[in-house]
């Protein structure tokens, strides 16, 4: 079972993730929690060439084919050999970040974004993916609260994140049967018990 968890900045993805991860350890899963961009050895290094450094440091289409390679060898490494002994992947993020924030923001445009992911790594798609959303300037307080070197794009103002929030509500929409909308605005308990329902009706335990 392959489940990633997609929004934008401050929208507690990270604190989902573990929640649903321990959730499901609880009830006797193997359970891998990952993140992206990142999630294995080269990945990581990947991810730091991407998130250090001034916006505009790379060609939106470098940046793109540095989200796939990173995502190569996450899959390659961890998240395909997981999926193959039967372990439950949670990844923060995946390929619909990629569609959202380079191929949309950026302009690469979601079916070149869509076209380097067959090649790259074939028809590997999560079984659902968890969209959560939250107004862009709630997303934007949460997010600034917490402000690292490495988050570059929490530093834009306003109308990046609503386009983000936006592209998301989108892409969510047109993938309906793979993506979940999740409010959340909530507590995170609130939140964690809007997710669990999805997540029932696919584990068997
Ligand atoms: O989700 P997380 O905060 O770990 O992401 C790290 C940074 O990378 C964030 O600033 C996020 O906006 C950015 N990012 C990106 N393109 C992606 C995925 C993440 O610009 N495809």
């Amino acid at each position: 079972l392959f489940i990633s968890l997609e929004g934008g900045e401050g929208v507690g993805k990270s604190t989902q993730s573990r929640i649903l991860a321990d959730r499901l350890r609880a009830l006797g899963h193997e359970v891998i929690l990952t993140r992206e961009p990142g999630g294995a050895p080269g990945a990581e290094d990947i991810r730091r060439l991407l998130v250090t450094g001034e916006p505009g440091r790379w060609h939106p289409m470098s940046e793109t084919l540095l989200h796939v390679a990173a995502r190569v060898e996450h899959v390659a490494k961890s998240v395909r050999p997981a999926l193959d002994r039967g372990a439950v992947v949670v990844t923060d993020r995946y390929v619909d970040s990629t569609r959202v924030y380079q191929g949309i923001l950026q302009g690469i445009g979601g079916p070149v974004v869509d076209e380097l992911h067959r090649i790259a790594l074939g028809d590997l798609m999560p079984d659902l993916t968890l969209v959560l959303d939250l107004p862009s300037t709630q997303g934007l307080a949460r997010a600034n609260r917490r402000l690292g070197d490495e988050d570059r794009y929490e530093r834009m103002g306003d109308a990046f994140h609503a386009r983000l929030r936006d592209a998301f509500v989108a892409l969510a929409r047109t993938h309906h049967e793979r993506c979940r909308l999740i409010d959340a605005s909530g507590t995170e308990e609130q939140v964690a018990q809007a997710i669990w329902p999805h997540i029932q009706t696919l584990v068997s335990t």
